[in-house]
Order: C-alpha cells, then structure tokens, then sequence
C-alpha cells in the first residue's frame, strides 16, 4: 500500500515509511492511495473473532508489505492480548433500547488513545530495528495523547520523546499519568499557553531545518496515519457484534482534532455498513459549523470540562476535505493556505455535500454535558466521563431530531474513564469515581517535568539541549 500526502507534492512512501515520518514534508498528511474495501462476506467472517484478530484483518491491507502476515498478527496478540484489562478489549455496554456505549478506556492510561498508541510503539520498535535507526518524538497534547505515547514507548531503546502541555490545562491525572513515568527516554515540558501554541510549536519544529539536521524527528499524534488505522479495527468490532454487514450501526464520536471520528469515515470507505457518524464536538465547535454550514473559521478556545476537545483548529479535517474534494492536492494546499492567512475558510459545495451524507455535527454545552452524565448515571447506574457525555448528548440529540432511524444501535464512543476527570463527574453526579487498581500510586509518585516560556525558540533549545541525537547514529 502507498501513502500519499493532502498536499500533494511529497513523495508517495509505504507504511513503514509514512508511519516513521508522520507529517508529511509538503507539511500535508499522508493517507493511502486507496481504500481498500471489503467484501461483504469477508466482513461476515470476522464475526465472533477476537479483537486481536479482527485487528490484524483490518490492518493487514494498510499495512501492505510492511509486516509479513505472522509478523502482524504477532503485534496485535501482543498488544490486545496482553495491555488491556479487559479481554473485550472495547466492550460494549447497553444503555437502553437503542444507545450503547464502546468503551475504549481499558488501557493502561483509562483513554481510548492507548489503543492505537500502544500499537504506535510496538510498530515503531520493530521498523527502526530493521533500518537500525533512531527516532525523536515531538508531541504535543492536551492531556491524554500525551500519557498514551509516553506509556507507549516509556523504556524503548530506539525511540525518546518530548512531550509539551499547556500548563495548569490538562488535569492532574493527566499530567500525573505523563510526568510520574520516569525513564531515561522521556522528557515533559509544561509551556505556558494553549494547546494550540504547544501543537504550533510542534509543527514549526518538524518544518525546522536545524532541528532535522541533528534529529530524526517523528510523530504521535493523530497526524500519525497508524494510529488512525489502528482505530478503524473497533468500528468493525463493535458492528459485527451488532449483525454487521447485515444491520447498519450509527456512531457518535466525542471529537476534537477529528482523528477517531476519521477511523469511522474510514471503515466506511471500506465497506462496514455505518448510517451516521455523529461528530459531537463542545463549545468549542469549529466542526460542528462547518458539517453544517460550510463555514470553517477558527475561534479562540474556551476552556471546558472535556479539555481534551478544546481545540481551535482540527488537523485531521484535512484529510476529509482531500478526499471529499476528489483528493486535488493542488488545490487543497490553496485551501489551507487561504485558512491559515485568514483563520476562516468555506468548504466547497461538493465537500459540503459529501460530507453531509455520513456526517452529522452536534454540539453539547456544558449543562447539556452535565445532563447526559447525570441521565446515564440515573438511569443505568453508568459513571461515565465528560467527553463521553458529550458524545452521549450528541447522540440523544441526533435521534431526537429524527436524524438516524430508530431501528439503528447508535453506539458513542466512551474515550475516557471517568476517574480522569473525578471533579467535574462528582460536580454532575455527586459521585467522585476512584482510580482502577491498575493504575497503582498515581498520586503518591514524584513528578518531572520542565517549565518552559510560551515562545517556540525556548522549546527548540530544550529539545537540541537534551536529545540523545539519533541523525548520528544511522546514515539516512
Ligand atoms: C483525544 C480525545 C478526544 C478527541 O479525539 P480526536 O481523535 O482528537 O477527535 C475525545 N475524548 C477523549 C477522552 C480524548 O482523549
């Protein structure tokens, strides 16, 4: 399978390749030349299968011939047989007679970003084995893709990362959940600023020729193609046990930088029978404007309970605006040039009108939030987490509004535990949810990190400062 970028003029490269680069050097995103689709009856086959195996059936056409066939369902039993607590993997929970939660928190972390991350790792492990090469990663996060890459590769001999959050804007189970790791490959650095500055800074830093000159630098967030594959597989797992391909499943996604919302359009694309994807974003709702007016400008972030979807800017909606407007690289990079100078941009009538035939954006304020945490907990006994609920609400609002037929599962995404955001579940439910075991001491440990000034030269010096290097030790 070849990838190629939104922007159109970096070169095409296949898995390993794009999996090791992350963004791609026209400053685009890398997505495979095509999707590759599935037959009905293949799809009826994975049913009943477990999750490892289900995963590496989805996985294995994206990753092409980069992992022989034992070399990845090798990977998948090692990670969805062995870093969950839950031998469902994503199980799912009723709520009634039509919503259902796919909870994805079962990692080590409590988010649903361990389940590609701990993917991420094990692949960049083996890939950079094989070229004898080191890599440096460069993340930014908002809380929890932060603690699931730094679980993810914690101990690795070949990989170190550089992890940024805002200060005093992730919760202290977040930032706990990254700083408490202690091993000699990775580093914390608190900036002062938003989490746009912190993803900026990142950004500017793979653009920096200084920095590639020593560095060989590489990506976890959800730019990184891998990880989106990696969640394709838990929309298939969760619609074969509801009949698929037989009977259509709706989803709603707590979304904020568009990537797990993606790996739904993406099973799509592949031939799971979906009848909506419900993109359920906060106040902060850049996507829900633009899914339903076409306009797509940028606001300033106001700070929510569910920090993790408190974005400005959504990098992973460039990959549905290529592919709905018939993958012109041209003319997208002209796009997202007009977005970047003015902050503001209007979607094409044939993007708009793609997108609205799988696509629904819905918004929860804050009370609306509160409403569905307290609805699940009345109702079901369920403790569920902040970004969950605003999936939750979204979903209730799409059926309410007649937007998915009733005779279809709609199923939200739980994307976190609750007990990474304990006050504001206690606030809305009057429960405080504990820690799971697994967790261990979290609140006893010490903590590292670097405080660092908001501007890009301070976080660039830190990391040339105290990079093990890794240009030096291979010849590419
Ligand atoms: C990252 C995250 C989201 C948003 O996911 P995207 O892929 O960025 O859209 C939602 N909920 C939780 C708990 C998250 O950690």
């Amino acid at each position: 399978m070849e990838y190629i970028s939104t922007r159109g003029s970096a070169p095409a490269l296949d898995f390993e390749g794009a999996t090791l680069a992350g963004l791609a050097s026209d400053g685009g995103l890398y997505l495979p030349r095509d999707w590759p689709k599935f037959t009905e009856a293949q799809i009826r086959n994975l049913r009943g299968a477990e999750y490892s195996v289900v995963a590496s059936e989805v996985m294995k056409p994206f990753v092409g011939d980069a992992l022989t066939e034992a070399e990845l369902a090798e990977i998948c039993d090692q990670v969805y047989g062995g870093s969950f607590s839950h031998s469902g993997v994503t199980p799912l929970v009723q709520l009634d007679a039509q919503n259902w939660l796919l909870e994805l928190f079962h990692g080590p972390t409590l988010a649903f970003k361990d389940v590609a991350l701990q993917m991420l790792g094990r692949l960049f492990e083996t890939f950079l084995e094989r070229r004898d090469q080191r890599l440096t990663i460069v993340g930014a996060t908002s809380g929890d893709t932060g603690s699931a890459a730094i679980r993810a590769v914690a101990g690795l001999d070949r990989v170190e990362i550089f992890m940024l959050h805002p200060e005093g804007k992730v919760s202290d189970v977040q930032r706990r959940q990254m700083t408490t790791v202690r091993s000699p490959n990775v580093h914390n650095i608190a900036i002062e600023g938003s989490f746009d500055d912190a993803q900026s800074h990142v950004k500017r830093m793979f653009a920096d020729a200084d920095v590639n000159q020593t560095l060989n630098l590489g990506a976890v967030n959800s730019i990184n193609w891998a990880r989106l594959m990696a969640q394709v597989v838990y929309y298939f797992y969760a619609a074969l046990q509801f009949g698929a391909p037989d009977r259509k499943v709706a989803f709603s996604v707590p979304t904020g930088n568009f990537g797990d919302v993606f790996a739904g359009y993406v099973a799509a694309k592949m031939g799971l029978p979906i009848e909506k994807l419900v993109v359920a974003t906060n106040v902060n709702d850049i996507l829900q404007r633009a899914l339903t007016t076409g306009d797509y400008s940028a606001r300033g972030v106001t700070p929510t309970i569910t920090p993790s979807m408190d974005i400005q800017v959504s990098s992973n909606f460039e990959r549905l605006l290529f592919d709905l407007g018939g993958r012109d690289g041209a003319a997208l990079t002209e796009q997202m040039r007009s977005f970047d100078a003015a902050q503001s941009m209007q979607l094409t009538d044939v993007q708009r009108g793609g997108a609205r035939d799988l696509f629904l954006g819905v918004r929860a304020d804050q009370e609306q939030t509160a409403r569905a945490m307290q609805g699940a907990y009345q109702s079901c006994g369920q403790i569920i987490d902040p970004h969950t609920a605003v999936g939750l609400s979204a979903a209730h609002d799409a059926i309410k509004e007649g937007a998915i037929d009733p005779l279809v599962p709609v199923v939200t995404l739980a994307t976190a535990h609750a007990a990474k955001f304990p006050d504001a579940v206690e606030r809305a439910v009057g429960v405080r949810p504990g820690l799971p075991a697994r967790v261990g001491d979290l609140f006893g440990r010490e903590e590292h990190f670097s405080p660092l000034a908001g501007d890009y030269e301070a976080t660039r010096d830190f990391v040339l400062q105290h990079a093990a290097g890794s240009a030096a030790s291979s010849s590419s």
